[in-house]
């Protein structure tokens, strides 16, 4: 059984390093937190690596122990967790220089490029994934993993909105909850506080929105300069894509931001009911899942979302 390999593999190791997606989003934090916590549970010691994270997250347990760079070049163990390609890991150097590499993950186009692979694709998040781990072994959940966890769950389900969310998912929210984790308090600083930056982009973006197909697709972007001018920081473009998927009758939400004044932009494609937006996304080098899903697309604003919408056509009914 894979889980019992995962077992016998962290057992061995005597350095540790967590690894997951640039950009990490609350799933990517959460679950990689969570991670750390739960070896130390078993003794073991791991270093926590990301380039770079949103202020957002602050408040998470232990986010002050995040390592911006290893301890060491080379760690017996490479653990990577809600990551689909090893294209899309940060700080991926560490996981090409380990001993041996695990992936934990939920994206239904992970390529399974660990030596050992545990890969739910009908789960919500990858916090749940881990608490599924967890649970298989008796680890007990304290507070602090808890709050990690429910982080990933509520961020990666749009606060148990999305139809990705599970029965499973309420139960271990409950069982949570229960233990003392404040779910609201979660929520409304992941999901409810908006950034000023973030705030003003959003003005932006309804400005530029733009709905097409027959008012089945929304299109919106930002610019290199439009961040600038707001003072974003990491993490302030979140949620803006939500605001095309939120209008009625628009089955794809699709919203672009260009890649450091270049002319390559960074896609971000949300679907209502039908549209597998991971496919749409597939064709141009990235993916995700069904209903929420990415890639890098080179050109202009115009380019771009003229290759994108040809896509997307393919599918609308
Ligand atoms: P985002 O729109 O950035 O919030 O991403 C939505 C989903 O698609 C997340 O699950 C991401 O992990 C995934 N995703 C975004 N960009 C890419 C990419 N370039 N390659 C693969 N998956 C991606
Ligand atoms: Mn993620
Ligand atoms: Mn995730």
């Amino acid at each position: 059984m894979t889980l019992d390999e995962i077992l016998e593999e962290v057992k061995k190791a005597s350095s540790i390093v967590i690894l997951t997606h640039e950009t990490p989003d609350g799933d990517a934090i959460g679950t990689a937190l969570a991670t750390k916590l739960a070896l130390e549970k078993i003794d073991k010691n791991a270093d926590v690596i990301m380039s770079k994270y949103a202020r957002t997250f602050d408040f998470l347990p232990r986010c002050n122990e995040i390592l911006t760079e290893g301890k060491q070049e080379k760690y017996d163990l490479a653990i990577s967790v809600d990551c689909a390609t090893f294209k899309r890991l940060d700080n991926r150097e560490y996981f090409e220089n380990a001993k041996r590499t695990i992936v934990i993950d939920h994206h239904g186009s992970n390529n399974m490029y660990g030596d050992i692979n545990y890969v739910n694709p009908v789960s919500p998040a990858c916090s749940e994934v881990l608490l599924g781990i967890l649970s298989y072994f008796g680890v007990e959940v304290d507070v602090d993993m808890g709050t990690c966890l429910m982080t990933g769950i509520i961020t990666d389900t749009g606060g148990f909105q999305y139809p990705a969310t599970t029965a499973d998912t309420f139960e271990y929210a409950a069982e949570l909850l229960r233990k003392g984790v404040n779910i609201s308090d979660i929520c409304k600083k992941t999901l409810q506080t908006k950034t000023k930056a973030n705030f003003e982009l959003s003005k932006i973006v309804m400005d530029r929105m733009e709905i097409l197909e027959n008012g089945k697709v929304a299109f919106s972007y930002i610019t290199t300069k439009d961040m600038e001018d707001v003072n974003a920081e990491e993490g302030d473009h979140e949620g803006l894509v939500n605001i095309g998927r939120n209008i009625e009758g628009v089955e794809v939400s699709i919203f672009i931001r260009q890649r450091d004044n270049e002319d390559a932009y960074k896609v971000s494609m949300r679907s209502g009911e039908y549209v597998n937006v991971s496919d749409v996304c597939l064709m141009f080098g990235g993916g995700g899942h069904p209903r929420a899903a990415g890639a890098l697309v080179q050109g202009n604003v115009e380019e771009v979302k003229e290759k994108l919408l040809k896509e997307v056509r393919k599918y609308l009914k």
